[in-house]
């Protein structure tokens, strides 16, 4: 299966039970497709699936003692459901704030000594923000670790996020045609993500030809759902960039790992020959945290016949604005052998979403496209 069969049967010619015997359904945000891509529950799925998000936070450390607020909405998403309802089978005390409102959010974490969190990592990143402009410093906060997921982070957000934060902040995976987060989770090892191997069958396969990959090999995850009844997963094809191993994990837990995701196939763009994933430039962003926010956006285009890659920062105040440029136009050229212009904006004039960040925007098709909206962007960024 794979994600046409999700789009094509929309709304519900998927499923396999009766319309009687589903309680609940989520559907994706749609960052990839048009349409949403629905999941739906029976009770004994509603029931698992709890059970493997409560797994999920016992893994980062989690116990009864601990107080959690879920960043995310309680709607459609997901994860806000999911988290919501694994802490409360975990027993910890839920605070279900929901997105935004970020400068409330901290008050909540000081006021009711919230000790972890479930956010996406950009907003992880907003509350570091919000912390500096309001002056919250870590020891004004209670927090011990936080679970993050939903889109790709770099491993140089991760030590953003901590450092600022003061927590450990751990990866975790899933989808909506699996069940939503559940799937795996960084335990408190944090090196890669165990694979929830009891309930889904793994494995790796080469995106083009379909080949299964041996162990280690990086690809496309499939996953098929071993308890799932109203829409199950049969060798279902994520679209999403990792590596499979044998666990050997120090924390005990057995079964398989999943590496870090390395993005969806479908972000993946080669650009002169070279794989450029929109991590690798994050990363470099990221490395360079005293001249840059934490806000970017990578930009496709084409030039002539050529495509191009560039990429739109924020600087912060009283950063020399042309060394910052070129160190990092340098630090991109060595890490993918590819000259990647750097176009810089003042602190807070690029846009920053809600829900998941919107960090690759491809006008490769649109040939004038790009000049006009980056004449928009400056002419945004001067008002
Ligand atoms: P969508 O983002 O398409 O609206 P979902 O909300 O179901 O749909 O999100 C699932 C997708 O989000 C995954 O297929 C994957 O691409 C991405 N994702 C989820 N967790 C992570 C993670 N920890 N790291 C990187 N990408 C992730
Ligand atoms: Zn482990």
């Amino acid at each position: 299966m794979d994600k046409k069969d999700f789009l094509e049967s929309f709304p519900d010619k998927l499923l396999c039970v009766e319309h009687a015997e589903l309680i609940r359904m989520h559907a994706t945000s749609g960052t990839s497709g048009h349409r949403p891509t629905c999941g739906f529950y029976t009770r004994n799925d509603l029931e698992t699936w709890e059970y493997l998000c409560a797994r999920n936070l016992g893994a980062i450390g989690m116990t009864k003692n601990d107080v959690f607020q879920n960043t995310t909405s309680a709607g459609l998403f997901t994860g806000g459901f999911g988290y919501s309802q694994g802490c409360t089978r975990l027993g910890a005390m839920l605070i279900p704030f929901g997105p935004g409102n970020t400068a409330r959010q901290l008050e909540f974490f000081q006021a009711f000594k919230v000790t972890s969190f479930h956010a996406i990592p950009s907003f992880g990143l907003r509350l570091a923000e919000v912390m500096e402009e309001e002056e919250i410093k870590k020891e004004d906060l209670f927090l011990k670790y936080a679970i993050l997921g939903a889109e790709g982070w770099a491993e140089s957000t991760r030590d953003t996020i901590e450092a600022r934060l003061g927590i450990k902040a751990h990866d975790n995976y899933g989808l909506t045609e699996a069940c939503g987060p559940g799937v795996s989770v960084e335990c408190q090892e944090q090196d890669g993500m165990h694979l929830w191997t009891d309930h889904f069958y793994p494995e790796i396969i080469d995106p083009k030809t379909g080949e299964v990959l041996g162990e280690g090999e990086t690809g496309e995850l499939v996953l098929t759902s071993l308890w799932k009844e109203a829409l199950p997963i049969f060798r279902y094809r994520t679209g999403d960039m990792t590596s499979l191993y044998k666990s050997e994990c120090p924390c005990g837990r057995t079964g398989y790992m999943i590496s870090r995701i390395k993005g969806r196939k479908d972000d993946m763009k080669i650009i002169k020959g070279v794989n450029i994933y929109p991590s690798m430039i994050e990363e470099e962003i990221f490395n360079l945290s005293e001249y840059f926010s934490d806000i970017f956006l990578i930009v496709y285009h084409t030039v002539g016949v050529y495509d191009q890659v560039s990429v739109n920062v924020e600087i912060r105040e009283g950063v020399n604005q042309a060394k910052a440029k070129q160190e990092l136009e340098k630090n991109l050229r060595e890490a993918t052998f590819i000259r990647i212009e750097v176009n810089t904006f003042p602190k807070g004039t690029l846009p920053r979403q809600e829900g998941k960040a919107i960090r690759v925007k491809d006008l490769r098709d649109r040939p004038e496209g790009y000049k006009g909206w980056l004449k928009q962007m400056n002419k945004k960024s001067n008002s």
